[in-house]
């Protein structure tokens, strides 16, 4: 048992047994390990996640589903870097998260992160290029670098001909897709998308999906959060959170919120 952790596969022979969740794999984008979170208010205590460990690998295509109270938005935060856990640890891409100040975590959330939201989040006085540039801004590349990038992230999204247009400009599953766009053009090693057809018809959420699928065939890492099981099916993986612990695949519980 003292070799834990160091062998990717177990001796020859040796059969695994109980599988015990990845440890530092070489490919994990994510890795909690008994990751808790207790929000403080005066002397009352919410214990928001009660330990959650989970390994997320380069390329997949993961939906966290959940109802409401259930802690998809304090993990959300988590796994953002827009929060840190009370207790366990996280690794993103291999750094741990949990020793970072607030400015090594900015900086992590610019560089490893493209982040799709629920109401899009554009500033609606700035073009389709110009809201799509902003986190290479942030980046210090150089001007004509960010044009070029912002350009083909645009057309990557279908967007090529709606580039000069602003958001009041544009449609809401456009807006979505200029907002993916922006998610991207960093490169980041992790994708992550808090109900981002929450307020698109199903018409613009069928696209937004297709979309996210064609980013999970070209190898990108995405997490899609959500209480739709219909929008959780489109990824490859599902993990159920209620009550603040994650589940593996949690089909009964999907099957109960249909
Ligand atoms: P979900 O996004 O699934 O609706 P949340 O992560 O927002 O769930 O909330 C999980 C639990 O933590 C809930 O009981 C909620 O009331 C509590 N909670 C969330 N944020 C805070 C906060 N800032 N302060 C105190 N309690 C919070
Ligand atoms: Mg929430």
């Amino acid at each position: 048992m003292s070799d834990i952790g160091l062998h990717d596969t177990p001796p020859q022979g040796t059969p695994p047994q109980g599988t015990p969740p990845v440890r530092g794999s070489r490919n994990a984008v994510i890795e909690l390990d008994r990751v808790g979170k207790v929000y403080r208010t005066g002397s009352i205590a919410v214990t928001a996640l009660r330990g959650v460990s989970l390994s997320i690998e380069e390329g997949e295509y993961v939906a966290v589903i959940g109802p409401s109270g259930s802690g998809k938005s304090t993990l959300m935060h988590i796994l953002g870097c827009l929060d840190t856990p009370t207790s366990g640890r996280y690794w993103l891409a291999g750094e741990n998260v949990g020793v970072m100040s607030e400015t090594q975590l900015a900086e992590v959330r610019n560089r490893r992160i493209g982040f799709v939201f629920q109401q899009f989040n554009l500033l609606a006085s700035m073009t389709a290029w110009q809201n799509v540039e902003l986190p290479l801004i942030y980046g210090g590349v150089p001007r004509a670098e960010r044009k070029d990038r912002a350009m083909s992230a645009l057309a990557r999204v279908g967007l090529a001909s709606r580039v000069n247009h602003r958001p009041g400009e544009l449609s809401g599953g456009q807006q979505q897709r200029v907002a993916v766009a922006r998610a991207l053009v960093t490169e980041p090693d992790l994708i992550l998308a808090d109900e981002p057809t929450g307020n698109l018809d199903s018409v613009s959420a069928a696209d937004v999906l297709r979309l996210m699928s064609e980013l999970h065939e070209a190898g990108r890492t995405l997490v899609l959060i959500t209480h739709d099981v219909e929008v959780a099916s489109a990824s490859q993986r599902v993990l159920g959170i209620r009550d603040g612990l994650v589940t593996e695949n949690d089909e009964r519980y999907a099957e109960s919120l249909r």
